[in-house]
């Protein structure tokens, strides 16, 4: 139904909106054991303590499947089938990839938690630092495709994962937009009831704002560094600031003729020396626009591809433009219910975790790297990366190629860095990158912050905060 004037339904729905937002606020201060109110969190609690004791992976497997009928009885009293059953894997996968993490295995029987896509290796810009600058290109310092992601390809993964995973990060170095299949990517992906985040520079002449916004995208995310174009050009080359805010202006209009409140868009700002200034100027604009946050963002650093663009020190984090923006996600936590996929994820429900032999070791400690266990990189042409890294004809990170079958989480590759970590190999000629990775080995794209928004949009009372903070710790 298109939103033009305000009609009796349209009131109504503002109304329940109205009162999902109240709801939410009131969760959020008001725990519900306060009033009685039913919670995820004593079974839970019992979930880990149980865990916390287990020398063996085949004893978290028996931990698992004991509690699975519990916590899907819990669910289906507040969701109807499949939700509650992709919510019970969805949450038995998120103990069982801590545990692994925690014993430091080497073979995971969980699934990723996240998974990241490029829908598109292509980018009409050439940031410095981007596998797409002048430089890389002309010196071939990665080793990246040009190519677009297939809609089988995708298809395959998610049916493998999706029911397990709670979000999709649709962009890693390529600009998603320039596939024109990524909405239909995105629905696909709410077909398995996973948060949906895209992140574009925006800089794109052929835009279908509609399709976006009926995609079930959750959240967001625009590149836009500069409220001027000498500026704003000055990192994202090539790109056409008008062209973007023209963008932006399209997609708050489709939000508000659809009557959708989702994605909810986020200005993200990069700050260096050549424009920390515009910032104030930037957020009055993103304000103006409609834009619902405007974050500014602490760079990596790019001064190995273009001395001239150096970070600078300003304070980072998220101003909320519309308080409530965050609060409309319960409404598009399952968009689509008669699209939910029940068929893939019975199936995945009635499976044992264990259907495959799996080689453990008793739990050893030491540092390791979070993005081998809960995230998962797929570039367009199917290659598997085991992180947001790029790959370098000197860094070894396509860890294999997805094209349709196997356990990519489990590669060859993924059970070597893993074992690496774990002190039961060492670094040879061939070994993955990750035996000499010094990256950010806690940060990944989908973890503690995404898990505590995904089940709080599924439902704030019965994920309360001791909820939370149980599925979101690591
Ligand atoms: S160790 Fe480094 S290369 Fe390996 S997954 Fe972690 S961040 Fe990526």
């Amino acid at each position: 139904m298109r939103v033009g004037s305000m009609t009796e339904a349209g009131i109504r729905l503002n109304q329940l909106r109205g009162w999902g937002m109240l709801s939410l606020l009131f969760h959020h201060f008001v725990p519900a054991s306060l009033y009685g109110g039913q919670t995820a969190s004593s079974a839970l609690s019992k979930i880990d303590r149980e865990l916390r004791h287990c020398r063996h992976a085949d004893a978290a497997l028996t931990v698992l499947d004991t509690f699975k009928a519990e916590v899907c009885a819990l669910l289906r009293s507040r969701f109807a089938s499949p939700a509650a059953e992709a919510l019970t894997l969805k949450i038995l996968n998120i103990c069982l990839a801590r545990y692994h993490f925690k014993a430091r295995s080497a073979s995971l029987l969980s699934r990723p938690i996240g998974i990241v896509i490029d829908p598109s290796n292509m980018c009409q810009l050439a940031c410095p630092g981007c596998v797409h600058s002048t430089r890389s290109e002309t010196l071939k310092l990665f080793d990246w495709n040009k190519s677009a992601l297939s809609e089988d390809r995708l298809s395959a993964l998610l049916k493998l994962y999706g029911p397990y995973a709670i979000g999709v990060y649709f962009c890693n170095y390529g600009e998603p937009l320039l596939n024109l299949a990524t909405p239909k990517f995105i629905r696909l992906a709410k077909t398995y009831l996973m948060g949906t985040t895209l992140s574009t520079t925006l800089s794109v002449r052929r835009f279908d704002a509609d399709a976006y916004v009926e995609s079930g995208l959750d959240f967001m995310v625009l590149s836009i560094d500069g409220a001027t174009q000498p500026v704003y050009e000055r990192f994202r080359r090539n790109g056409d600031l008008e062209l973007v805010l023209g963008n932006v202006r399209k997609l708050v209009d489709a939000k508000r003729r659809l009557g959708k409140r989702t994605p909810v868009l986020s200005w993200n700002f990069l700050a260096f020396e050549h424009n920390a200034h515009e910032i104030p100027v930037a957020a009055r604009m993103a304000r103006k626009l409609g834009v619902n946050q405007f974050r500014v963002v602490d760079p990596f650093d790019v001064r190995w591809d273009d001395p001239q663009i150096r970070p600078v020190e300003v304070k980072a984090g998220v101003r909320r433009l519309d308080w409530f923006s965050t609060a409309n996600l319960p409404e598009n936590w399952n968009p689509f219910p008669e699209g939910v996929d029940a068929h893939t994820i019975a199936r995945a429900y009635e499976s044992p975790w264990n259907e495959r032999p799996i080689s453990d070791a008793p739990p050893s400690s030491g540092h390791t790297c979070h993005w081998l266990y809960q995230n998962i990189v797929m570039d367009a042409t199917g290659r598997i990366l085991p992180c947001c890294g790029a790959p370098r004809p000197d860094a070894n990170l396509v860890f294999s190629t997805f094209d349709g079958g196997g356990d990519p989480f489990n590669s060859e590759k993924y059970r070597q860095a893993r074992s690496y970590f774990s002190g039961a190999v060492s670094a040879s000629d061939g070994s993955p990158y990750c035996t000499r990775c010094e990256w950010d080995h806690v940060t990944v794209n989908i973890g503690g912050p995404e898990i505590r928004r995904y089940f709080r949009a599924a439902d704030p009372a019965f994920f309360d905060r001791r909820s939370l903070r149980l599925l979101s710790g690591w």
